[in-house]
């Protein structure tokens, strides 16, 4: 029995990508910010298939087992909403244009701070307004509730899309005041505070509140399962040129320098007397921006590549392509993850 138009030519949605891997291949829904797997043979008709009908595909097929197989996958694809119905030519729905572009020059930008200094924070957000800064993460390390409020009422009136704020294990704030530190600054969406406490989750009207014993300032989580991948439109369009992570991310030490990321082992000046717009420009700054996943041993074939913000660092292998010391927890040539 068929609940579809089977005599008309199906077309996929814009918005939703095939993405191919080894073993296995995905639909991401970059409207829904979701993802469904699919076989190969699937992905091979979508791809393949131009202004042809479900009838006409059948009749390709000799196999009762493949006529049936083909059935199963259109059922899916509708209840999916994934394929609509046109006698329109496939060039009346153009795909999406893959490019990006963004108005700021820094993606992520984390600060660690432990005092309050005034000089040091006016220069923190002369920096910020120069460059341009879209998502800003203060990590307050070994400092007091005090000192964040002080801080994030500075950090008012700024330009960035995105505020997160994380607490490490050696400042404590009382559950009852950390709707002070939302109602400080309005563009606080998200604060995580590391402690050996429970763990427990808050809602307030401005933001989330998570206390959790992960140790979130030094820990190297990367991808641990299914849980960490969301695909959206950005990130697919970013993916397809740059590394997510590492791509315009900005790092700022306790004592002002300036790294690429956290833990790097390079310096590039103190922001108090060097302007991060110039250091921006330097190749070596710049070293892993443009490692996107299809540059990368293992995660070329992988069908999460294109919504993966992995975070360890790549390495040139002996081969001169790019790969990592440690191994990725999921193996896209068996569709497995690590116990
Ligand atoms: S193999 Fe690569 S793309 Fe796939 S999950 Fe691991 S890091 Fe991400």
């Amino acid at each position: 029995m068929r609940n579809f138009l089977s005599d008309i030519p199906f077309h996929l949605f814009a918005c939703c990508i095939l993405v191919k891997g080894y073993n296995r291949s995905c639909i991401y829904d970059l409207q829904r910010d979701d993802f469904e797997y699919i076989p190969n043979s699937l992905y091979d008709i979508l791809k393949e298939s131009k202004n042809l009908s479900f009838d006409a595909l059948l009749s390709s097929f000799d196999q009762k087992e493949d006529k049936e197989t083909l059935l199963d996958y259109f059922k899916f694809l509708c209840d999916k909403e994934f394929i609509f119905f046109s006698n329109l030519d496939s060039s009346f729905f153009p795909k999406y244009e893959i490019e990006f572009s963004k108005p700021y020059h820094v993606s992520t930008m984390v600060v660690d701070i432990d005092v309050f200094e005034l000089a040091y924070i006016n220069k923190l957000l002369d920096t910020i307004f120069k460059v341009k800064v879209e998502c800003l993460v203060l990590r307050f390390i070994a400092t007091t509730y005090e000192n964040i409020i002080k801080v994030l009422k500075e950090f008012n009136d700024m330009p960035t899309r995105i505020l997160q704020v994380l607490i490490d294990k050696n400042t404590s704030v009382e559950r009852e005041l950390v709707e002070g530190v939302f109602k400080t600054n309005d563009r606080v969406s998200l604060i995580v505070s590391s402690s050996d406490e429970e763990e427990y989750i808050d809602q307030f009207d401005r933001g989330v509140f998570f206390s959790t014993k992960r140790d979130i300032i030094n820990e190297k989580k990367g991808i641990t399962d299914i849980a960490d991948f969301t695909p959206n439109l950005d990130l697919y369009m970013e993916s397809n040129f740059y590394n997510t992570f590492y791509n315009r991310r900005v790092y700022i030490d306790r004592n002002g320098n300036i790294l690429r990321y956290e833990g790097d082992t390079m310096t590039f000046g103190n922001s108090i007397d060097v302007e991060l717009s110039m250091i921006l420009q330097l190749p070596d700054f710049k070293k892993y921006w443009n490692i996107k996943k299809d540059d990368i041993q293992k995660c070329k074939d992988c069908e999460y590549r294109y919504m993966c913000v992995d975070n360890r660092l790549p390495i040139k292998t002996n081969n001169d392509i790019w790969g990592f010391d440690e191994e990725c927890n999921y193996d896209p040539y068996q569709s497995e993850w690590k116990k």
